[in-house]
C-alpha cells in the first residue's frame, strides 16, 4: 500500500532528524487521516530543528516558507513539508500571523492548530501525542477548536470555512461552541482574502458530506456572507438541493445560474471567486452544452462539443435540473457515432471556402460558414465530402455576382 510506504519514508526522515539530536513528529492532517484509516495526501512534519539545520541534513530542500519555518524536503521521490515548532501571534491582515515564534515543545506547536483532530502528533515509535483529546473527538465525530472557539475563530476567521469543510470531508458535526460562535460572528468571514475562501469552498463541495456542510453553512448564515450570495440571498437555498459531490467549484455556480431566475452571470461568479481561466472555460462549456440540450436533447452536436472529461459533470447537472437520467454509456455511444471529431477533419477549410466566393473580402463570414458546415456534417445532415459541402454552402449562401 502506498500509504504504508509513505509513512515508512516519513519515519526515516524523522529518524534522520532525531539522530542529529532534534525532536520530530508527523503532525496535522496526516495523523488525523491515519487514525481514521483514510488515505493520506501529504505528510507534514514538525521539528525542534531550525530550517537551516534541515537544509544541512537533507540534500534536496526547497525553502518554500522559510520565514514561517517551513521547508520542503524531497526524500526518496516523496515530498515532506517540515516546519519548525512554532506559535503565532496576531493576525492583523487576516492572512498571515504577524509574528512567528519558534518554540521548544511539540505541545506548544500543537496548541496553535485549529481543531483538536488536527492537533495531534505521531512519534516514530507510534506514540500519539494528543494534548487536546483529538482522539476522543474523532470517535465522537466532532469538530472542536483547540481552546476557546471565539478566540480561535476571531484570530483567523478562515477557520469558520475550514470547520465546515472538515464537516464535509469527514461527515462530522460541529461542537456546540463552534456552532454558537460561527452563528454569531459569521460576518468575520468578510475579512478573509477570497483566494483562501475559494480553496476551502472547493474542498467543502468536494467532500463526501457536502450536503451536511452546506446545511450547516446556511443555518449559520455563512453563505450569506460570501461574495455574490451576499447581494442575492435567493441563491442560497437551492444549494441544499445539490446533493452530489462536485469536480469543480464552477459546477455549483453553473447549477445556480441555470436554476435561479436572474442569477448573476458566469463572469461575475468567476471574478468574485478568482477562478482560473480554465475553470471559467469549464463553466462556459457546461452552459453551452446545457443550451444545446434544451434545444435538441442529446444531439451529436452536443457530444461533439462536450469534452469527455466533463461527461460526469454534465450528467450531474442534467440530473439536478431535470428528472431525466442520462448515463455515461449513452454519451459514449453518441460520441462514437460522430462522423468527425474536430473541425480539422472537415473536407473543406478556410482557404478553399474563400475560393468559392472570389468577389468577397475576408471577414467573419468565413468562420460563420465553416461552423454551419461543421454543424451539418456532425449532425450527419451533410456528408463530409468536398463536392457535397460545396454544393450545400453555395445553395445556402449564393455568391454575389461581380
Ligand atoms: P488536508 O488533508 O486537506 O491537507 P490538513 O488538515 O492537512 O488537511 P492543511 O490545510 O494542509 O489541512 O493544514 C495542515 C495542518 O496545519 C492542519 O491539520 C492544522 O493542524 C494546521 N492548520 C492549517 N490551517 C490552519 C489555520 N488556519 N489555523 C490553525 N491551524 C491550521
Ligand atoms: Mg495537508
Amino acid at each position: 500500500m502506498r500509504q504504508d510506504a509513505d509513512m515508512k519514508k516519513a519515519k526515516a526522515v524523522i529518524n534522520r532528524i532525531k539522530k542529529a539530536g532534534y525532536q520530530a513528529y508527523i503532525v496535522g492532517g496526516a495523523v488525523r487521516d491515519y487514525l481514521l484509516e483514510k488515505p493520506i495526501h501529504d505528510i507534514d512534519i514538525a521539528t525542534s530543528a531550525k530550517p537551516e539545520m534541515i537544509q544541512q541534513l537533507f540534500s534536496k530542500v526547497i525553502p518554500i516558507g522559510i520565514n514561517h519555518g517551513t521547508v520542503l524536503v524531497r526524500y526518496q521521490h516523496q515530498s515532506f513539508e517540515i516546519t519548525t515548532f512554532r506559535t503565532e501571534k496576531g493576525y492583523s491582515d487576516f492572512r498571515h500571523p504577524d509574528e512567528v515564534y519558534f518554540v521548544e515543545s511539540i505541545e506548544e506547536d500543537l496548541s496553535r492548530r485549529d481543531f483538536t483532530i488536527n492537533a495531534m502528533a505521531l512519534a516514530e515509535s507510534g506514540e500519539i501525542i494528543d494534548p487536546f483529546d483529538g482522539q476522543a473527538d474523532l470517535k465522537l465525530k466532532r469538530i472542536r477548536c483547540v481552546g476557546q472557539a471565539k478566540q480561535r475563530y476571531s484570530e483567523d476567521p478562515l477557520r469558520i470555512l475550514r470547520a465546515l469543510r472538515f464537516v464535509s470531508q469527514l461527515n462530522f458535526n460541529l461542537d456546540q461552541q463552534s456552532y454558537d460562535t460561527i452563528k454569531t460572528y459569521n460576518h468575520w468571514i468578510k475579512k478573509i482574502a477570497i483566494e483562501r475562501i475559494t480553496v476551502e469552498l472547493v474542498k467543502l463541495f468536494q467532500g463526501q458530506a457536502s450536503r451536511r456542510a452546506v446545511n450547516y453553512a446556511i443555518q449559520l448564515g455563512v453563505f450569506q456572507q460570501l461574495p455574490v450570495f451576499e447581494q442575492n440571498e435567493k441563491l442560497v437555498q437551492p444549494l441544499l438541493d445539490y446533493s452530489q459531490t462536485v469536480d469543480y467549484l464552477v459546477e455549483i455556480w453553473t447549477y445556480l445560474i441555470l436554476k435561479v431566475e436572474d442569477a448573476p452571470l458566469l463572469s461575475n461568479w468567476c471574478k468574485a471567486y478568482r477562478l482560473s481561466n480554465k475553470e471559467k472555460l469549464v463553466g462556459q462549456t457546461l452552459l453551452e452544452a446545457w443550451r444545446c440540450y434544451q434545444e435538441e436533447s442529446l444531439s451529436k452536436w452536443l457530444l461533439y462539443q462536450l469534452p469527455p472529461d466533463l461527461d460526469d459533470v454534465f450528467i450531474r447537472l442534467i440530473s439536478q435540473l431535470t428528472s431525466t437520467r442520462v448515463t455515461t454509456k449513452q454519451l459514449i455511444a453518441i460520441r462514437e457515432s460522430l462522423p468527425i471529431v474536430s473541425r480539422k477533419q472537415l473536407d473543406i477549410n478556410g482557404d478553399r471556402l474563400i475560393k468559392l466566393y472570389p468577389n468577397r473580402t475576408r471577414g467573419p463570414w468565413i468562420k460563420l460558414y465553416l461552423t454551419e458546415i461543421e454543424y451539418e456534417v456532425v449532425q450527419k445532415n451533410l456528408n463530409n465530402d468536398y463536392k457535397e459541402i460545396k454544393e450545400w454552402i453555395l445553395s445556402c449562401h449564393p455568391p454575389e455576382r461581380s
